[in-house]
């Protein structure tokens, strides 16, 4: 018997206990749809430099279909080298940021998604894993972590106050600037980056001066051959820039430098300052989470398997030693494998 009441009321059916539970556990799954807002991901990479890339190629020929979050720099710190000379199959060199795009296309034609997101949290104490990707939630049965590192900073006065007004750490990216042209130019560190910095420079500036804290560089002995070689390059030896002029001036107008074998000081006029003192691994959004050195490097537990069973790593924000393109794609290889190892392994 229908009760009074409106025509609505008049049509809808009488709901049992059982069906009340029925629903409200179909509206608890179609919620839960809505907060996942994205199907599960099998294996999602975060980060896009060689070693994600190359995680990406291999998950994707597993038809895996991995989801590859590129970050803010898509294609990594690679995309900032101006000449690669040393990754294997290219014998006349290749371009940073083409090596890149050909290792996107390669792992999208095997069905590779990209994103263009930034993971801004992770939260790897249950499975599926979930990750806050630019606000919006994705779940992911694995992760390959492939952050790599950043530009390492000096720390000294000035040097922040003036990043982008003549303190940079990507001669590719900036060298060709006008502000640069026919002026003077420092560039601090003495590894291959330094070196491959102040050899490009040379193209822009007047002359390139190279000051490094010991009295020999560390860069491969190809790269110190060329760079010592070069007319427009001056290696000032044992010697560190200890400020960046001119704050007041609102642009780098010199460097202060102190020997630190004499502790003499001097003022050294140039027009802009490259740092190129090293990198720090990208991995503070993991801290506390997975396992890091003391110096923030992921530290693998087994194969590329970090503490966390499910979450994997490659690549330069795991690796303090070796830090190429070519072991970085490797690591991505090897990172793979254990992924789709894993997910095997549970029947998926
Ligand atoms: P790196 O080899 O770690 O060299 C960093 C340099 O900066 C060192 O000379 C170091 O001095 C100096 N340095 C570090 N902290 C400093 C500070 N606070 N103040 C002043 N100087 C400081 O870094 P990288 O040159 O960026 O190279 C990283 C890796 O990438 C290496 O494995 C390198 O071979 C590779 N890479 C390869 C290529 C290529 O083959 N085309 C190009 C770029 C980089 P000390 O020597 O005193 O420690």
């Amino acid at each position: 018997m229908v009760a009074s009441g409106s025509v609505e009321n008049h049509f809808r059916p009488r709901l049992e206990a059982d069906d009340v539970n029925l629903i409200s556990n179909r509206l608890v799954r179609a919620a839960s749809r809505d907060y996942l807002s994205r199907p599960m991901e099998k294996v999602v990479i975060i980060g896009s430099g060689p070693a994600g890339w190359t995680a990406a190629l291999y998950t994707a020929r597993a038809q895996l279909a991995p989801l590859v979050l590129t970050g803010k720099q898509p294609g990594g710190l690679l995309t900032t080298t101006s000449i690669v000379e040393n990754f294997p199959g290219f014998p006349e060199g290749v371009d940073g940021y083409e090596l890149m795009t050909r290792m996107q296309k390669q792992a999208e034609r095997f069905g590779a998604k990209t994103s263009f997101g930034v993971v801004e949290s992770v939260d790897f104490s249950q499975r599926p894993f979930t990750l806050i990707v630019d606000g919006e939630k994705v779940i992911a049965e694995t992760v390959i972590i492939a952050t790599g590192a950043s530009h390492k900073h000096l720390g000294v006065p000035g040097e922040h106050e003036l990043e982008t007004k003549g303190t940079t750490y990507c001669a590719t990216c900036d060298g060709a600037l006008p502000a640069f042209r026919n002026q003077p130019l420092v560039v601090v560190g003495g590894g291959d980056s330094a070196c491959e910095e102040a050899m490009y420079l040379t193209r822009f500036g007047s002359l390139v001066y190279l000051v490094h804290r010991r009295d020999s560089l560390r860069a491969s002995k190809i790269m110190i051959e060329r760079t010592l070689a070069h007319k427009k390059i001056i290696p000032v030896w044992d010697t560190a820039v200890t400020e960046i002029l001119d704050v007041k001036q609102d642009k780098v107008t010199a460097v202060k430098l102190k020997n630190l074998k004499t502790g003499a000081e001097s003022v050294l006029d140039c027009a802009g300052v490259f740092i190129a003192i090293g990198h720090v691994p990208n991995t503070d959004l993991f801290k506390g989470k997975i396992t890091t050195d003391s110096n923030g490097f992921i530290v693998p537990h087994k194969g590329t398997m970090t503490n966390i069973p499910g979450v994997f790593v490659a690549g330069d924000c795991a690796d303090h030693v070796y830090r190429q393109a070519i072991t970085a794609a490797g690591a991505g290889c090897a990172a793979a494998i254990d992924a789709e190892r894993f997910l095997a392994a549970e029947n998926q």
